[in-house]
């Protein structure tokens, strides 16, 4: 069986490499020439991701690019405590990473490079066709190939999802835009590796000290018109900086002095979530990862959820007789469980964009919720969430069961 996959971002590598375990042969396309995508944004790799990865040896490489994170502590408007969400594993053995999204990208990609897959740069999917005993996806460049399946892993924005269901909707807008940036010199009261997240009166912003003292920093703002194309790429740094220092000017914590001494201001891009996708499949083709199910930057857990796809794809794909009988397995198992955290981050996202009303009320809300949600049933299920590569799948095992 030969896979043709598309997009080498982070679901790409990892289901290639997951598929290599499992017997199966694949080879990546991906869109850009150089691997660079996403150069400054920073992410965390939840200890499920991490957990994944190490289903199938890949961990290491992802680990080593970055440091442990275990807490994040939130604040609300006033400075006051709403309480600490842990994300390692509830056992202790994996902590989180926060790592830059351009260095977990080399780092699937360089460890799926030296087990001998094949990535093609500068192969962008235009169309693809089921031909009844195979797969036939052509490229913008003009070149076709033939596979027995085709899995997209290509994005928020997929050619696949469009053509498994052209009437597929658009992922939907949050109301938020997010930017970044790193800086030296400015004292924070947090520990190294601890994040703080203040939901601010006019903008959220959050903090994490590095271990070699720098200081990294994201801010997301409630921007109710989606940004047209372009829009906000002609923004440059220096007037996010004044922008961004203005409006966190009466907020308590160092989000203000943090923009204004930061070496390096990262472009900003809007948020978009996408939830309950009716068609993950269709015939020999399926999306996972961000095509098939984005959660906002919010959750903390995209990058893991599509490590996880990947691997729980090449079991189905190991373990079932057929591709649709795969992918209908694969889809039983994976949808609540994405659909749970997909759902949770937009809860959270519709605090960070609260009104004056909204803000008071979520300020006496949260120190409520915010425990029961961060260290309870929901916070296990998500970071402690382990696949078991040696069980076979069988046809109905994501059917019923409470394990998402
Ligand atoms: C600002 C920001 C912060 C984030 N923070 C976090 C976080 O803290 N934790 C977390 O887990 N996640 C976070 N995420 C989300 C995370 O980056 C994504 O969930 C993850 O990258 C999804 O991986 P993917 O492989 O599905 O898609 P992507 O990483 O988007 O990769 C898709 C790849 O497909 C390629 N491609 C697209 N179209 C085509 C085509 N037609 N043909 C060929 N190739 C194509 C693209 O070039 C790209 O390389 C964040 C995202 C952003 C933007």
């Amino acid at each position: 069986m030969k896979a043709l996959i598309i997009g080498s971002g982070i679901a790409g590598p990892s289901a290639a490499m997951a598929l290599q375990q499992a017997g199966i042969d694949s080879v990546v396309y991906e869109a850009h020439a150089s691997g660079a995508d996403g150069v400054g944004v920073f992410l965390t790799l939840g200890s499920n991701g991490i957990d994944a990865l190490r289903v199938i040896g890949a961990d290491a490489p992802a680990v080593a690019a970055g440091f442990p994170t275990p807490a994040i502590d939130m604040v609300s408007t006033t400075g006051k405590a709403l309480g600490t969400v842990h994300t390692s594993r509830p056992d202790g053995d994996i902590a989180s990473r926060t790592l830059k999204r351009a260095d977990l990208y080399r780092a699937v990609r360089d460890e799926a490079l030296r087990r001998g897959i094949r990535i093609e740069q500068g192969k962008r999917l235009v169309d693809a066709q089921d031909t009844g005993d195979g797969v036939r996806a052509v490229f913008a460049d003009g070149s076709e190939e033939f596979g027995d399946l085709l899995i997209g892993c290509d994005g928020l924005h997929s050619t696949v999802r469009k053509l498994i269901d052209p009437a597929a909707a658009a992922p939907a807008y949050s109301g938020l835009i997010g930017l970044g940036g790193y800086t030296r010199g400015v004292p924070v009261d947090s520990q190294v590796g601890s994040y703080r997240m203040v939901f601010g009166k006019r903008a959220f912003f959050g903090y994490v000290p590095a271990p070699d003292g720098e200081v990294w920093w994201f801010a997301n703002l409630p921007h109710r018109d989606e940004p047209a194309r372009g829009e906000l790429e002609g923004v440059g740094a220096e007037q996010w900086r004044s922008r961004l220092v203005e409006l966190f000017a009466e907020d308590t914590g160092p989000a203000a002095e943090l923009v204004r001494a930061s070496q390096e201001i990262t472009s900003a891009s809007p948020m978009h979530a996408m939830v309950d996708l009716p068609a993950w499949h269709r015939g020999r083709m399926i999306v996972i990862g961000d095509a098939a199910h984005a959660p906002s930057p919010t959750s903390g857990q995209g990058a893991s959820l599509s490590v996880e796809d990947a691997v729980e794809l090449a079991r189905a794909l190991r373990d079932l007789p057929t591709i649709e009988g795969a992918f209908t397995a694969y889809d039983a198992l994976r949808r609540p469980r994405v659909e749970r955290i997909v759902k949770q981050a937009a809860r959270v996202n519709n605090n960070k964009a609260a009104g004056p009303v909204g803000r008071v009320l979520r300020d006496l809300v949260m120190p409520v919720l915010l425990p029961r949600l961060a260290n309870g049933e929901q916070s296990r299920r998500t970071y402690g969430h382990h696949i078991d590569w040696t069980t076979p799948m069988a046809a109905a095992e994501g059917v019923g069961t409470a394990r998402n």
